[in-house]
């Protein structure tokens, strides 16, 4: 069995106790550095041991191959059901395209599990396939944000939503990153786009008005304001847009490029290297990167494309907060330079999550309590002083909210002390792979360590 952090067993868990209690589709709700796949890998593991099949269904290519990657590396046999990749029908645990899966339904062996990741796709019409196909089945989904584009529920697959932790919780475990999130003003005239019937601005239009060398001029100028030197993606509505952005990046000395589903996938990899390696410092893209496209950690994001959707704006903004098991102080930077955080509010902000549509207010927006810094655009929540620069807002006293900011700090500070502690009981390898395991860190964490405290590895 895989070692799961507590808050990951209880979500497990809490799946199980919707079954016994007759709920036959519940979906788990965790953001992003929650460990989902390790959950997803442990469910079906637990699924294998009582001889049960477990179908895990991904909606994007890339998804199949980081997936069935992580399950190889802990250790869990499966069979992948794709284009392009040989059936093995006898494996217990199905790694599935859901695109394949419904057409080739009668060459798989009926799952008695099926887990959805990035249940948030998952689509009415898919899914009456797949449930017609396995009536009988439990099925899990998983999603950061339990939503559609345009903010329909999923009321019609799932009948119970189970809560992981928020991501504050997860930041305050050490299992994020905090974030310094800046909000610039906006001199692109973003006033009056049209949204589209799926529920999104028309990117043509978004392009039209970002795609102009003094706005994305303003761009660099804040990347080397607030993130100099930081590894970034850059976030675009369009293709002419990202290569426009990564040309004035280049220009303005900072090694840039643009990317996207058409280019050679080996001109791909290589620029994901040179990513990693640092050679190149900003990526830009319109939507390439997003939910298991495999880059390595960034410090910063630049969002340049506004957009109506919570999921896509929690994706983009939070994809810096990763963990950096080699920096373990890291802050991430979000540069928002298309004002998202007034339509949606901080990536980290608690939301109240319902399997039910939201309705549409007619012309009413929902209070944001945000405040953006004067001084230094710092976008944060309300309270007399601005928590980036400290900048103190004039007419307002010291209150109470201040003082309970206080005590949250405390509180966040003993509990890293306690992590930090943690890591520097631990005497021997065991003890810092469960730690690595635990939070999430990497081999390479645990190598660094074993020098810092000159353990020796031993032989094997
Ligand atoms: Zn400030």
């Amino acid at each position: 069995m895989l070692q799961l952090r507590p808050y990951q067993e209880i979500m497990v868990d809490g799946a199980r106790m919707e079954f016994q209690r007759g709920i036959r589709r519940t979906c788990i709700v965790a953001p992003c550095g929650a460990g989902k796949t390790v959950i997803m890998a442990d469910m079906a593991s637990k699924a294998r041991v009582m001889g049960n099949r477990t179908l895990f269904v991904v909606h994007r290519q890339e998804l199949i191959r980081q997936s069935s990657k992580t399950f190889s590396r802990l250790g869990i046999s499966h069979g992948i059901v794709a284009a392009d990749y040989p059936m093995m029908p006898d494996e217990y645990i199905q790694v599935a395209s859901i695109q394949t899966v419904v057409r080739r339904v009668n060459r798989v062996h009926a799952p008695t599990i099926i887990i959805i990741d990035e249940a948030h796709h998952s689509t009415a019409a898919t899914w009456r396939k797949l449930m017609e196909a396995y009536p009988d089945a439990f099925v899990v989904g998983l999603t950061a944000t339990p939503a559609r584009m345009g903010g329909q529920g999923l009321g019609d697959i799932f009948e119970s939503l189970i809560m992981g932790p928020t991501a504050k919780q997860l930041i305050a475990w050490g299992n994020l990153a905090p974030y310094k999130y800046f909000a610039p003003p906006v001199r692109a005239d973003l006033a009056d786009l049209k949204v589209l019937r799926y529920g999104d601005y028309d990117q043509k239009e978004v392009a039209m008005r970002m795609d102009r060398s003094e706005i994305i001029g303003d761009q660099i100028e804040q990347y080397q304001k607030l993130a100099p030197g930081a590894k970034a993606i850059c976030y675009c509505a369009s293709i002419a847009q990202s290569q426009h952005t990564a040309e004035m990046f280049r220009q303005a000395g900072i090694p840039a490029l643009h990317i996207d589903g058409d280019t050679h996938r080996v001109a791909r990899e290589a620029a994901t290297e040179d990513f990693k390696t640092g050679r190149i410092r900003v990526l830009c893209n319109v939507d390439l990167i997003s939910e298991g496209y495999d880059i390595a950690d960034m410090d910063a994001v630049i969002l340049a494309r506004p957009t109506q959707s919570l999921t896509l704006y929690i994706q983009q903004a939070m994809r810096a907060m990763r963990q950096d098991p080699d920096n373990p102080e890291k802050v991430a930077v979000i540069i928002d330079a298309v004002g998202n955080v007034y339509r949606h509010g901080l990536p980290d902000d608690d939301r109240e999550w319902s399997l039910e549509s939201k309705k549409k207010k007619s012309g009413v927006k929902p209070e944001i309590p945000l405040k953006v810094c004067p001084q230094c655009y710092g976008a944060h929540k309300p309270g007399p002083v601005c928590e980036i620069c400290g900048y103190r807002y004039p007419g307002e006293e010291r209150a109470e909210p201040e003082q309970r900011a206080g005590e949250l700090a405390e509180i966040l500070e003993l509990e890293k002390k306690r992590l930090r502690q943690e890591i520097g009981r631990a005497r021997d390898v065991v003890t810092l792979e469960q730690i690595a395991m635990q939070r999430g860190y990497r081999p390479g964490w645990i190598l660094k360590q074993c020098e810092l405290k000159n353990i020796p590895l031993g032989g094997s």
